[in-house]
């Protein structure tokens, strides 16, 4: 993209267009939606690709594989004139806007359609911290792990969050954002504390919770790709302590039905909020991982209440280092490397989750453990790895006392996450526009048993960032009883519904 880009820049076509400035577009739409995205070009390192573009194959590529969508255009802004001219030229030709940060939507939602313009914030790469309040301002483009690297060669500091690193900031911190100091800070929506968001009238709004307060509300929980483009986030950063233990503990596969029991109950109890932990059932290994904020010492204190209620392990590693030690670790679980996200392989997923306010009843154990125990074969693509797996992810602690009242709420008091389901792993050349055939079939029938098992409510309810396009009553599942509320505040920012996709909040 880069490279073509500078290619592009450096010709006379780019050079003789005219700059039209985007508060002029709405009263003078160019005579294609295209062309009124040509014109935009204030600043020159802004990208247009389009189905015609030799990029367009590699630019509509999302993280998950299983989707293979063909947008109208997909444009690149580096800055915020140009991400607001571009809604401009959506708005003024009746044109869906997507917006893209890292591209890790579980169901492609990030991609748009057929006709969509999606505008990927990957130029906005700006990024600095004020020391005296340890606020760090982030471009919308970055990925995680980028984030965690600078934060740290900042001053060792850090923000909670996923451990993925090529996760995107944009639709994490918009949907919540939990990972392994979660317990101790909270979502990372929690923590921010303003946003600039090009409004569906292709002005740039400044949020706060003394601006805008409703739409700053709404944003921290249930952002993504409803009410507009968000290019900026100011998020509250802390400095890191100086141990940090990394916590890997592995029972037999006989035994994971006995410790996914034992997860749940000790997760109702845990009294520490430096522990943060996640079970992991899956290619025959049940492995407990878990980051301590303290010495190695602690870490085995906070621990011990479980281990007293499992079967003895196979296996225990406590490792003490620092913070971005932690994190790099927890990122290499991906195969990929804390500061460059990419992987060598191809990956499709089917990813499902449900939220659990109770430990899991036996009904649930018995289908988690069956299904696992029989997971799918690709008989399609016999030389794909297939790998089906259920990890358990501890919420709970800080998460529950946020610092002010947001669309994320309607969760406070969940114990633990339960994501299910299958993942494909193939060559990095590997497209698809869709998962295997037995994949799906098998995430169905799983997806719909722990449905009607589900025992932690009277409905199911499930976590905003990992969405799932069949869930019954999905938008109730995510914002429960806030739904009404996003409604009222949709209908005041966006009437026209230019920010949609198919889970988006509704107009009514
Ligand atoms: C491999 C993997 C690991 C993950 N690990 C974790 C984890 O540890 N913890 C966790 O909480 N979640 C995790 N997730 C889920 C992840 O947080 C969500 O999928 C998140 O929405 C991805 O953000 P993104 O910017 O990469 O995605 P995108 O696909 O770019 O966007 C997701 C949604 O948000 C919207 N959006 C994106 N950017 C903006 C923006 N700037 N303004 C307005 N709307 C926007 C999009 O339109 C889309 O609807 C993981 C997902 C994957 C695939």
């Amino acid at each position: 993209m880069y490279t073509f880009f500078k290619t592009l820049a450096a010709t006379a076509f780019f050079t003789t267009l005219a700059y039209i400035r985007y508060t002029s577009l709405a009263n003078t739409p160019a005579t294609s939606f295209i062309e009124c995205l040509q014109t935009i070009q204030g600043n020159r390192s802004s990208y247009l690709s389009t189905p015609s573009s030799p990029t367009y194959d590699k630019d509509r590529v999302l993280f998950n594989k299983a989707f293979d969508h063909r947008p109208g255009a997909i444009f690149y802004p580096a800055s915020e004139n140009d991400a607001a001219a571009a809604v401009l030229c959506a708005a003024s030709h009746h044109v869906s806007v997507v917006p893209r940060s890292g591209g890790h939507s579980f169901e492609g939602y990030s991609g748009g359609s057929q006709g969509t313009l999606v505008i990927d914030l990957t130029l906005f790469q700006h990024f600095s911290i004020d020391h005296d309040t340890g606020i760090v301002t982030i471009g919308a483009g970055h990925r995680l792990g980028s984030v965690y690297t600078k934060l740290w060669t900042a001053g060792e500091y850090l923000v909670p969050a996923g451990t993925c690193p090529g996760v995107g900031i944009g639709g994490h911190a918009l949907g919540g954002g939990v990972g392994m100091l979660g317990r101790k800070y909270g979502m990372l929506s929690d923590n921010v504390v303003g946003l600039n968001m090009i409004s569906a009238e292709g002005e740039v709004w400044h949020i706060s919770d003394t601006s805008r307060s409703d739409l700053f509300w709404a944003l921290r929980g249930a952002g993504g790709g409803s009410f507009g483009l968000v290019t900026e986030f100011k998020i509250q950063a802390y400095k890191a302590p100086p141990k940090v233990t990394v916590m890997r503990v592995r029972f037999p596969w006989s035994e994971h039905r006995a410790v996914m029991d034992s997860f749940g109950k000790w997760s109702a109890k845990i009294s520490a909020n430096d522990i943060s932990a996640m079970l992991y059932i899956g290619q025959n290994k049940t492995v407990f991982l878990g980051t301590f904020l303290g010495s190695q010492d602690k870490a085995k204190a906070a621990v011990a209440p479980l281990l007293s209620l499992t079967g003895a392990p196979q296996q225990i590693e406590f490792r003490e280092g620092t913070w971005f030690q932690a994190a790099s670790t927890w990122a290499a679980l991906d195969g990929t490397k804390i500061d460059n996200p990419i992987g060598n392989f191809s990956l499709s997923l089917r990813l499902r989750s449900l939220l659990y306010r109770n430990p899991l009843s036996e009904n649930e154990l018995e289908i988690i453990s069956r299904h696992l125990s029989n997971g799918p074969s690709d008989i399609e693509n016999p030389k794909h790895r297939l790998i089906s797996s259920v990890t358990m992810e501890t919420w709970g602690g800080k998460i529950d006392d946020p610092k002010s009242p947001s669309a994320f709420d309607n969760h406070r008091g969940v114990l633990y996450s339960v994501q299910y389901g299958v993942e494909r792993v193939a060559p990095r050349s590997w497209h698809s526009d869709s998962i295997c055939t037995t994949c799906a079939e098998w995430s169905d029938r799983f997806s719909h048993e722990l449905h009607a098992a589900y025992s932690s409510g009277d409905v199911l309810e499930a976590y905003q960032n990992y969405m799932e396009h069949g869930i019954p009553n999905g938008l109730q599942a995510y914002y429960g009883e806030n739904l009404a509320r996003l409604v009222e505040i949709k209908r005041a920012v966006d009437p026209d519904n230019l920010f949609t996709f198919p889970q988006a909040i509704p107009l009514g």
